[in-house]
């Protein structure tokens, strides 16, 4: 369900995971890709809800305004970095309509931050990239590509957009010379050409797991239940601290080693 709401605040401090950022900023509440192995299921935002998370989106349709407000005042204090988003999708389906991400960058293009990383798994963030463009080296986009078997896509989240969209997103913005990078987070069992795939395609990647990753060493995503989809699948040993390595040397076989990020590192301004 999508709810429009006044937002009070815009523009959060950043801790723990984005503690190299000074901001978070999300633009919805809420997010209709309902992953299965979404951390943001076990923090409050969604634990204090009556509706099961992925089935409410509100909308802060004051956003851009204040936004403006609030960047003018961090920007007199200081640098401002800012991860776009944290606990939602900013491209997630409310947003062809909603246009909110859309008006929020519209706002950073006129009065840039230090930096801005756009995290997404939808390929509408191609629509922005006018707006991506006129931040030049002050943005990153980074496209979550889990895995490349739609097959695993679909087990562990069937609502969000198919592994080729996002892959043709990336190749898109980079022509457009839009700082991107594939974000294989949270590893999923995955073909043993992923790597080579992708080194078609971007030139920087990050890998990341639930134990490396979820903000608490793996304890919210077992709470959450994700092991028994790995056990459907008939792929149980992709569900342990190690599975993330077997990628990790692929990538490293196919990309720089300066250009393979793990973890924390691939999040950083
Ligand atoms: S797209 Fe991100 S915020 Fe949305 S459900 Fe998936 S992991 Fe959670």
């Amino acid at each position: 369900m999508i709810v429009h709401k006044t937002a009070k605040q815009l523009l959060t401090k950043a801790s723990g995971f984005l503690e190299g950022y000074t901001h978070t900023l999300n633009p919805y509440t809420g997010c209709a890709f309902a992953c299965s192995y979404c951390y943001v299921r076990q923090m409050p935002v969604a634990l204090f809800r009556d509706e099961a998370w992925g089935s409410f989106v509100d909308v802060k349709e004051n956003a851009a305004a204040l936004l403006a407000k609030e960047l003018n005042r961090a920007l007199s204090k200081g640098p401002v970095t800012i991860f776009m988003s944290s606990a939602t999708d900013p491209y997630q389906p409310a947003e062809y309509t909603e246009r909110i991400t859309r008006s929020l960058l519209e706002v950073m293009s006129a009065n840039p931050p230090d930096f801005v990383f756009v995290q997404t798994r939808s390929p509408l963030v191609t629509r922005d990239a006018d707006l991506l463009e006129l931040l030049g080296d002050r943005v990153r986009v980074s496209i979550t590509v889990e895995t490349d078997r739609e097959d695993v896509r679909r087990a562990f989240s069937p609502s969000a957009p198919p592994i080729p969209a996002r892959l043709k997103a990336l190749r898109e913005l980079r022509a457009r010379g839009i700082p991107v990078q594939a974000t294989i987070a949270p590893v999923l069992p995955s073909s043993e050409q992923f790597a080579e795939r992708l080194s078609g395609i971007v030139e920087r990647v990050c890998i990341d797991d639930y134990f490396m990753g979820d903000g608490s060493g793996g304890r919210r995503t077992e709470r959450i239940g994700v092991r028994g989809i790995y056990d459907a699948l008939g792929l149980p040993d992709w569900y342990s601290r190690d599975a993330y390595k077997r990628v990790h040397e692929q990538l490293l076989r196919h990309f720089p080693q300066e250009q393979v990020f793990v973890s924390q590192r691939g999040f950083l301004p």
